[in-house]
């Protein structure tokens, strides 16, 4: 009998479960989107509930559509969507609050606080991260200060803390009886509470932070059985993965050796290169991140580029503006021009992330003249993806000290030619799109199906990564430098936006 592991992939805009087989293809999937929540400016939540149930709609959808069952499962892995946090009661299994998304900004003043005198990065040496909204424990931190009574029930035991991935698993593996409280190093490394050079919680990051360590789940390996899910369809079969969704890209698109780097288009985009088992401190405005860490081997790190808004500005242009009914159709309005006319958006609705960091900023469309139509705003809109990227990639050339030769890509947004041709032509690299782009769910398949002995080695991934197709740049010396002084010039005028005495949400 064929056997298969299912990878959860629970993201930012939408739930899915897919089947994948010993060549790593795609044998079976589903999807579906959930409630993107907008209180107030800068705040963005998930209902948890509707998370869970849509992940346990979506395995279900998955297994019928190739007539599978549990059976058929070797093992389970699951990638999420990193940083959203939540509190839930132990008893009931009941959220105290929405989840708190990696996107919103309410903990702005709190990171402002925490920082004090030593400034944004005074826990970067132990975290490799700056202290930033987008982070999970100052988000828990504000759930303790603003619901009622949920801090002395935390220091009680009575309520825990999760990163999206430890609240699949809890829920798959039997919820208030019994489901494991547990995260994988990569998502722990993202909450401002993990110490990268011991992997474990830091008491002093905790107490100063504000989140009691009772509420904290174990901190395991990417790649190992937690256990099995209990009850429902997959009753029995193991859990035997969990990866961030960008680091579970780096792992499916085989970037196993140091030195090799993916970047996913997604709602943002995340560019992450692995720096072996050398912690590699950024100087020029990167994150230092677990990679992935495969049973009890040493972990591997990375350096990471995390741009907030790109896919989530198609999304913006398609609900906010109605400029086009669907996200493909901003290529085809893109196309119906040949440049951007001299128009730049810069969507830095969250402020900007790397490499600028800078919470001040908000959005901007500039360069605007008569002449500006909507084929060149969707153009700018585009492009702006490629610019982010390629400040993210020469900050990487900078803190490496290599000087990457080719980008390999995946994501929503690599689907857009346009895009993609624009993108080798700033960056002057080769980018190719592997055959599977779903290379997030296929990497906590493999994570997982690695632990269980699915698959043998790490070599099995490399063999199944396939190329489907590469862009050259074509684009003269000149051009390239007039467009990033433009980029350059918008980007500037983002700066300083946010006053102190307006309330930003
Ligand atoms: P995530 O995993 O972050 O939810 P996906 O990888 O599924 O994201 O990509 C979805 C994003 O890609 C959406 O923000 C959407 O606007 C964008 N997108 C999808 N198709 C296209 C396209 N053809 N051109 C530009 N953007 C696109």
């Amino acid at each position: 009998m064929p056997t298969y592991v299912l990878a959860i992939d629970q993201g930012t805009t939408s739930t899915r479960a897919m089947v994948f087989d010993h060549r790593g293809r795609v044998v079976s999937a589903d999807q579906r989107e959930h409630e993107q929540i907008f209180p107030r400016a800068g705040w963005v939540e998930h209902d948890p509930m509707e998370i869970w149930e849509n992940t346990r709609l979506v395995i279900g959808g998955a297994l019928a559509s190739a007539n599978l069952n549990s059976s058929h499962i070797a093992a389970v892995g699951i990638t999420n969507q990193r940083e959203t946090t939540l509190v839930w009661d132990k008893t009931s299994g009941t959220p105290i609050a929405n989840a708190i998304v990696w996107q919103d900004t309410r903990t702005q003043r709190l990171c402002e606080q925490l920082a004090g005198d030593a400034g944004p990065r005074r826990y970067a040496e132990r975290t490799g991260l700056p202290l930033a909204t987008y982070f999970a424990g100052p988000k828990a931190r504000w759930l303790l200060d603003h619901v009622d009574g949920a801090r002395e029930r935390a220091e009680a035991g009575e309520l825990l803390f999760g990163t999206i991935d430890t609240w699949v698993l809890w829920n798959l593996t039997g919820g208030p009886q019994g489901g494991l409280h547990v995260t994988d190093v990569t998502n722990a490394s993202r909450t401002l509470l993990m110490d990268l050079h011991t992997l474990d919680w830091d008491d002093e990051l905790c107490g100063q932070i504000g989140v009691p360590r009772a509420m904290l789940p174990q901190i395991r390996s990417s790649s190992q059985v937690y256990g099995n899910c209990h009850p429902g369809i997959l009753d029995g079969v193991p859990v035997a993965g969990i990866l961030g969704d960008q680091q579970a890209a780096t792992f499916g698109q085989a970037c196993l050796e140091r030195g090799s780097a993916k970047n996913t288009y997604g709602t943002g985009n995340f560019m992450l290169l692995n720096t072996g088992t050398d912690i590699v401190p950024s100087a020029n405005g990167l994150l230092t991140t677990v990679c992935y860490r495969l049973g009890d081997e040493p972990a591997v790190y990375a350096l990471e580029g995390s741009i907030a808004v790109t896919g989530s500005l198609v999304q913006w242009l398609r609900d906010n503006l109605g400029l086009i009914a669907s996200a493909p159709q901003v290529e085809t309005l893109a196309k119906t021009v040949t440049d951007n006319g001299g128009a730049y958006v810069v969507p830095a609705f969250s402020g900007l992330f790397a490499p600028h960091w800078r919470p001040d900023a908000r959005g901007a469309v500039v360069g605007l003249t008569r002449y500006v139509n909507k084929g060149h705003l969707a153009r700018a809109a585009l492009e702006s993806t490629a610019f982010q990227t390629m400040e993210v990639l020469e900050a990487m050339n900078a803190d490496s000290g290599v000087t990457l030769t080719e980008l390999k890509v995946d994501g929503g947004m690599t689907a857009n030619e346009t895009l993609m041709q624009f993108q080798a032509d700033l960056l002057g690299v080769d980018v190719i799109r592997p055959v599977v782009a779903e290379t997030t769910a296929l990497g906590a398949a493999y994570a997982a199906g690695l632990a269980v002995g699915y698959w043998e080695s790490t070599a099995d991934i490399v063999a199944n990564w396939g190329e489907d197709k590469r862009w050259h740049s074509q684009m003269d010396s000149a051009t390239r430098e007039r467009l990033r002084r433009g980029w350059d010039k918008a980007v500037a005028r983002t700066l300083d936006w946010v006053d102190e005495d307006v309330e930003q949400g």
